[in-house]
Order: C-alpha cells, then sequence, then structure tokens
C-alpha cells in the first residue's frame, strides 16, 4: 500500500469564487466602523488533516462555519491569529505592511497549541491574493489615508473531548472594516488587539467627560498583584486565543475605574520589589526618558522572558528609531520595572510613553497609576511627545505610500 505524505500548503492552487450578494461599504467613521464586527465580502479558507495534510486553498462568499459542538476549539482553544491592515496610500497603491512578519509570527503561534505547520512564505502569498481581492472595494481609492483589518486565524476542528492534538484544522483569512482610532468616534469603543469596544474613545481627540478628561492620551492601570498576563514558561509570546479572554476581567475592572487600559507587571520571582513592566493591554509599551546619567533613552521591555507579545510596530519602531534618531536617543530593549519609572518621575526624567501595535497604532501615554499614585507622563507637542509623534508620522508615511521603504507591499489589485 502506497503511503503518500500529506501536501504543504501551497498557494498556487488558490481557487476564488467572487460573492453574488456584495455588501454595501459603510460611510468612514460610521457605526458599521466602529462595530468592528461588518465583514467584507469575501473569506479564505484552507483545511488540514494529519493523514492529507492541506486542500487547495479557497477565496469565497464571507459565510459562516460549520463546526461540531465537540471541535477542540470550543474546549481547549487551540486557535491562533494575527491582525494586519490593509492601507490605501494617498498615491493610490494599496499596501499591507511587512507581512512576511505576520505569517511567521502565525507559524509560531501555530505551534505554540501543536495546531499544523506549513510554509509562513506560502501564507504570506495567501495574505497578499486575498487583500488584493478586497483592497478595490474595502479601501477605495477616493478614501486615501483609510484601512481595513486583516484577520488571519487557525482553529482546531476536530471532534475530540479528549485533550490532544488537533488532527483537524482550518486556517481562515477575514477582514473586518475599521474606523480610525484618530477620528472622533460616532458610537463607541477603545480599539485594541482584542477588538473590545466599550465607552465613547478616542486616545488623540477624547469626545466625552470633563476638560481633564478630554485631554489626548491614555491613562493606564498597573498593578502587580491582581492584574498578571504572562509568566516565564507560559504563553505570552505566542497570539493565541488562550491569552485574550482571562484579560478580560482586569481590562474591565481598569475601565470600570477610569483607566484606558491595563499595563502589564510580572512580579514574579526575582522581580517582587521591582515588578517588570511588559505590555500594555494589546499593544506594547513604550517609553523615553532621561537615564540617571542624563543620556536620552528610549527603552521597551526584552523579547527574553517570553513574557511579551513581539510586535511587529515595536520590531519596526525599534529599527527605525536606531537610524532616525541615532543622535538624540539611546534605543534599548531591556527590563525595567515600574519603580524605575516611579523613581524617574519623582526626579522628573520621565520625557514620553506610548503604546504600540497594528490596531492601536501608535497611541501617546499620559498617565500611569500604581499603587494609588497617579504618575503624569509629558505631552511635550501637546497631544503627544515629540519620538511619539515622530514615530507615528514616519510609519504612517510608510504605510500611505509618503516614504519610500520596503516595508510597504504594494498590492496587484483585482
Ligand atoms: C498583537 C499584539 C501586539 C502588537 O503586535 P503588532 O504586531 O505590532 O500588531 C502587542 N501585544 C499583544 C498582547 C498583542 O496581541
Amino acid at each position: 500500500m502506497a503511503v503518500s505524505t500529506p501536501a504543504p500548503l501551497d498557494s498556487s492552487k488558490l481557487e476564488t469564487q467572487f460573492t453574488q450578494t456584495e455588501r454595501p461599504l459603510p460611510d468612514h467613521n460610521s457605526p458599521e466602523q466602529w462595530s468592528q464586527s461588518y465583514q467584507t465580502d469575501h473569506m479564505l479558507t484552507v483545511s488540514w488533516d494529519v493523514t492529507n495534510g492541506w486542500e487547495t486553498p479557497k477565496i469565497g462568499p464571507y459565510s459562516n462555519l460549520s463546526l461540531p459542538p465537540t471541535a477542540s476549539i470550543f474546549h481547549y482553544a487551540t486557535t491562533c491569529f494575527e491582525g494586519m491592515k490593509v492601507y490605501r496610500g494617498y498615491d493610490g497603491k494599496a499596501r499591507l505592511f511587512r507581512p512576511h512578519l505576520n505569517a511567521a509570527r502565525m507559524l509560531r503561534s501555530a505551534q505554540r497549541v501543536c495546531l499544523p505547520s506549513f510554509d509562513p512564505a506560502e501564507l504570506e502569498v495567501l495574505l497578499i491574493k486575498f487583500a488584493e481581492v478586497e483592497a478595490k472595494k474595502w479601501v477605495p481609492e477616493s478614501r486615501p489615508g483609510t484601512f481595513f483589518y486583516l484577520r488571519p486565524m487557525m482553529l482546531g476542528t476536530q471532534s475530540t473531548i479528549g485533550l490532544q492534538p488537533a488532527k483537524e484544522a482550518l486556517l481562515c483569512i477575514i477582514s473586518v472594516v475599521f474606523p480610525n482610532i484618530d477620528d472622533t468616534p460616532v458610537t463607541k469603543g477603545p480599539i485594541d488587539g482584542s477588538g473590545e469596544t466599550s465607552k465613547a474613545f478616542s486616545p488623540l481627540k477624547a469626545t466625552t467627560g470633563t476638560k481633564e478628561e478630554n485631554s489626548p492620551g491614555l491613562k493606564l492601570f498597573a498593578s502587580a498583584s491582581s492584574h498578571v498576563r504572562a509568566w516565564p514558561g507560559g504563553s505570552g509570546a505566542a497570539k493565541i486565543g488562550a491569552n485574550y479572554g482571562p484579560t478580560l476581567v482586569p481590562q474591565q475592572e481598569a475601565r470600570n475605574a477610569g483607566f484606558d487600559q491595563v499595563l502589564w507587571l510580572y512580579g514574579g520571582s526575582g522581580f517582587e520589589n521591582n515588578p517588570l513592566v511588559t505590555e500594555a493591554g494589546g499593544s506594547n509599551f513604550f517609553m523615553v526618558w532621561k537615564t540617571p546619567e542624563g543620556k536620552t533613552q528610549l527603552i521597551t521591555a526584552t523579547l527574553e522572558l517570553g513574557i511579551i507579545l513581539p510586535g511587529i510596530t515595536r520590531q519596526s519602531i525599534l529599527e527605525l528609531s536606531k537610524d532616525e534618531f541615532k543622535d538624540e536617543l539611546e534605543v534599548v530593549e531591556s527590563d525595567f520595572g515600574i519603580e524605575d519609572i516611579v523613581l524617574a518621575h519623582k526626579e522628573n526624567r520621565l520625557v514620553e510613553a506610548f503604546v504600540a501595535g497594528t490596531a492601536y497604532f501608535v497611541t501617546p501615554v499620559k498617565q500611569i497609576t500604581y499603587q494609588g499614585n497617579d504618575l503624569r507622563v509629558p505631552l511635550s507637542e501637546g497631544t503627544s511627545g515629540k519620538y511619539t509623534k515622530a514615530i507615528r508620522e514616519y510609519l504612517m508615511a510608510v504605510q500611505y505610500g509618503q516614504r519610500e521603504s520596503k516595508w510597504g507591499v504594494v498590492l496587484n489589485e483585482l
């Protein structure tokens, strides 16, 4: 009997069937955009099983999935995902931002929950092809400077109540319309990696509340004891569903107390006296401060302990800052603790802080609250710090085609 090898993921086999029932494109900054659940017309699916490997990738009309209630995903969170955007440039071209990095991270996340392996270069092609089907309509040339959100995901679909690696899985790429978080929301919602919406919010242009609450910038709540996202040996570095549901309780607590996001600390073994500052909500955290020696430093947590998500925005900011600000800033990935921020605040050494990720983009932080103390972070340019602003502008210029860069992958739209 011939033993067949399971087929690899193969983007060259992609089949496309266009929808017969197109959905209307919502207005810019409309409630549909803010709902973050209004899908574009199509989805891409590829099924896998342990014997046959990857099936033919297919783009077809967006539709519901049909799965048995015993499917592994529903019980054991055998799922991982990615978050990316398709940007419409001011030059009329549509782009993805460094998609090969998302494809590579998707593979690492899949492996963390024993989902099947694939060549990330094949996933990258599928991401590009899917974006090429949707771009013309969903980021029309008449709306330069806008984007929609791509959500690649993989699920264990095998029927199994026994806990075991899935023998069947599904890779999907879906996309939803997304508001520009710099715009004033017409209805609701902060944006973060998990797509949660709860209260009127715009990080750069707040719309409700008192004058003080109206000032731009995020307020972060930090607690080392009740708010722990990840720990050494855990799964914090993977973009897997299991990491996100449990963050909702601390996030709701912080929101109910008037904060925008949780600043995740790690105060475990060795860090009890000065809990590590890791990341904020679904974004990486950056601080600009003066060191006690008087150097100006851009600092973010290292990836070494595996407790933060290695953001592509984070990596890009580190790379561009080493170049753009080489005469002004020392750029470091290093462990630093909340007590270091407390001390820097006391000694007037805080320069600025921001969070960074695809969903939240680069958003200034104006306050960190720790053990009942509100630490104010300066916003030197009014709505953000100087470096925060320069970094935002640099990345936007790449994404919207105003700066020539290998990071922007131009789509050949259908
Ligand atoms: C996705 C994500 C980020 C940001 O990653 P990007 O690749 O920059 O979008 C940061 N932290 C967490 C927890 C995330 O899920």
